[in-house]
């Protein structure tokens, strides 16, 4: 990136790798050890039951209402959803907008068991497809991928089957769409619907343009009568108006979903010791929790993770500089343990399925609002409580300004940099609802929330037209008398009438305004910089970041324009040991879900899986307070299935019984 020198290069985790080049889990892991068909289900050779008897609810196809109860296990449709399943089943086309955790893949995979043939699912995630087949096939669907990271023999099988009418989902990356021989594949088998997932990669404005997108016009130029979905997470009309129009999807229904995400808590914080207030967070709040830690330069990734480390905590980095192995290796410890947290650059995360992320942490601050809510919406994918929280100071907003003074690019260029951060630093800065704003700037109106911090613990607005103008002035003597500009530091130390080699040095001592700014303490003058920052009161100059001010000071100078500030209401600490999904069960239940989440665990190993395809938090949780007793009450909590009922009741029921 031309404008921050410690910015990644782009890592792009879309990125198929080389037929003949390193797979996504190179040790070895589970896409090289496995093939793309679960062997069990849809392999053609194994002569024993057929795939179809494994599933006998597929024997007649299922209502859509059936095959949620039954095969996912849970008992009513969410948001859109049932009305999105008529519409494939019905043979129409969709557009579906709906942030992270709001069901999307039911919507596709519910129609392709229901209507008749296999449903194609294009996904450029092509490094989570083993997962996503694994999940699946956890539940008795019988899934299957076509991907670069398969050899020849594994390739074939899952296109036999597919030609067999033995599959109800196949999961291919979009480049296979351009070898004439997929198509011609496709052809000679029953397609019930096409799938496009992430489809706002089809935009070219957006970050995550695939140009593969593009070509995927073609599904209905060959395929008219195939119902299409198109699915994304990402929110701004013009990428909607773009998926619409790139895809050809002009009879498509459009169904938009609110973005809000009311199961995680905003939290901002100014920033003082930023590592130790990382670590107070999680020992406090998720202890044993799995979360995502951002920094923005590979050097205090490595950083934080080591202090993780050193003080007792599962913590694994990730960022471009590191081996593709090591990366590789770490993400898929992240995805398959309980409780990793990994401390990476925003390099991470992208398609990241792992629905039990309980935080998202920033340690510096994200250059947009976009940004910031991608990243922080990874958290708490499968709704249950989860924390958003962000550290932000003074330097922050200093370092971010310099970097877009300095960036390369043309001004409109660096006026959408500005804007962006202006945006992001409204945000930090509000004295209102975090959640209100957010949902405001993706054109949503809402009300206050009650899960975000300044809900929480409202901070206070205050006058602080008098500290801005002693700092104002300050910066206006030292430039008007000396002729000289410096950061921010530098000044706190003039008012609060410090004696350092720097003023008495260069007289500063001699300044009007030296020491007269006694009544607030060094970490109180940097928020007020800080946020004279954020309203454009104050600006930053030049390599060093010396302070100036801008037209708007003027008024604020001559007194004709008050200034409000915020107050950082005080915080109170929380003294939960549980990780936050543990310390909301009641007390009684807490034992339990701990023991359920060790017997998960240790499942998951057996199998070689991450533990949530075993089974969500959520459904543990269901276990937890409702102890049943038999496998029919087992079966009647949310996430237990018909299979997963046959397959592990009675180790459940083992479990609830001794704890
Ligand atoms: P998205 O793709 O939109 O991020 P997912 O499809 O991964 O969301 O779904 C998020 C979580 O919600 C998953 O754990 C999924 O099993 C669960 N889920 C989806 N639909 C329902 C439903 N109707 N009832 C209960 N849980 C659901
Ligand atoms: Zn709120």
């Amino acid at each position: 990136m031309p404008w921050n020198p410690e910015e990644e290069p782009p890592f792009d985790p879309f990125a198929e790798p080389p037929f003949d080049g390193e797979a996504p889990f190179p040790d070895g892991g589970p896409v090289s050890a496995r093939g793309g068909v679960d062997a069990g289900r849809a392999s053609t050779g194994s002569g024993s039951a057929s795939p179809r008897a494994a599933r006998s609810a597929t024997a007649v196809a299922p209502t859509a209402l059936e095959a949620l109860e039954k095969i996912f296990g849970y008992d009513s449709f969410r948001n859109q959803q049932a009305e999105i399943i008529d519409t494939l089943i019905a043979g129409g086309d969709a557009l579906v907008l709906m942030p992270t955790g709001g069901g999307k893949s039911l919507c596709y995979q519910i129609p392709a068991l229901v209507r008749d043939g296999t449903g194609v699912v294009i996904s450029p995630l092509i490094a989570l497809m083993q997962d996503q087949v694994d999940a699946l096939t956890a539940v008795g669907v019988r899934a299957g991928f076509l991907n670069s990271t398969q050899d020849a023999g594994e390739r074939s099988r899952v296109e036999r089957a597919y030609l067999d009418g033995e599959l109800d989902l196949l999961y291919l990356a979009p480049e296979r769409l351009r070898v004439s021989s997929t198509a011609q594949l496709l052809d000679r088998g029953t397609i019930s619907l096409f799938a496009i997932d992430e489809a706002h990669c089809v935009s070219q404005w957006g970050h995550d343009f695939r140009p593969d997108y593009l070509q995927l016009s073609m599904l209905h130029e060959r395929w008219p009568t195939v119902p299409r979905i198109a699915l994304t997470a990402t929110a701004t009309e013009v990428t909607h108006r773009e998926i619409a129009t790139k895809l050809q999807l002009g009879e498509a229904k459009h169904f938009v979903s609110s973005f809000d995400r009311p199961n995680i808590q905003y939290r901002i914080e100014s920033k003082n010791q930023p590592m130790q207030q990382l670590l107070a967070l999680i020992r406090s709040e998720h202890a044993g929790d799995a979360g995502i830690v951002y920094c923005l330069s590979r050097a205090s990734v490595e950083k934080t993770a080591d202090f993780l480390v050193e003080n007792g905590i599962t913590a694994l980095p990730y960022h471009a500089g590191l081996d593709s192995r090591i990366r590789a290796a770490n993400q898929s410890r992240f995805l398959r343990e309980d409780g990793v947290v990994m401390v990476a650059t925003i390099a991470f995360g992208m398609g990241i399925d792992k629905p039990d992320v309980r935080f998202v942490a920033h340690l510096d601050l994200p250059k947009s609002v976009e940004g910031y809510y991608q990243e922080t919406g990874r958290a708490g994918r499968d709704g249950l409580p989860s924390t958003a929280w962000l550290a932000y100071g003074l330097q922050d907003v200093v370092q971010q300004r310099r970097m877009i003074q300095q960036s390369e690019g043309d001004d409109a260029f660096r006026r959408r940099l500005g804007a962006n951060l202006d945006a992001m630093l409204a945000l930090c800065e509000t004295i209102e609802c975090r959640r209100m704003q957010l949902l405001a700037y993706f054109g949503e109106t809402s009300a206050p929330c009650g899960n975000c911090d300044t809900c929480l613990a409202p901070p206070e607005g205050i006058d602080g037209t008098i500290p801005a103008q002693k700092l104002l002035s300050t910066v206006v003597r030292l430039l008007r008398e000396k002729n000289q500009r410096f950061g921010a530091g530098h000044i706190v130390d003039i008012l609060l009438g410090k004696t350092t080699p720097r003023t008495t040095q260069h007289g500063h001592d001699q300044l009007k305004t030296f020491g007269i700014g006694t009544e607030l303490s060094d970490q109180e003058w940097r928020g007020v910089v800080r946020q004279l920052l954020a309203q454009g009161l104050l600006a930053v100059q030049g390599e060093y970041g010396t302070l100036a001010v801008t037209e708007a000071s003027a008024a604020v100078l001559d007194g004709s324009r008050r200034v409000k500030l915020r107050k950082e209401p005080e915080r109170s600490s929380r003294s939960a040991k549980k990780s936050k999904v543990a310390s909301d069960l009641p007390a009684q239940s807490v034992d339990l879900f701990e023991a359920l989440r060790a017997w998960r665990s240790s499942e998951a190993k057996a199998q070689e899986v991450p533990a949530y395809i075993i089974f969500g938090d959520a459904t543990l949780r269901g276990i937890a307070i409702s102890r049943p007793g038999s496998l029919a009450e087992l079966g009647g909590i949310s996430g237990v299935g018909e299979n997963k009922l046959a397959k592990y009741g009675e180790a459940l029921l083992e479990v609830v019984a001794a704890n």
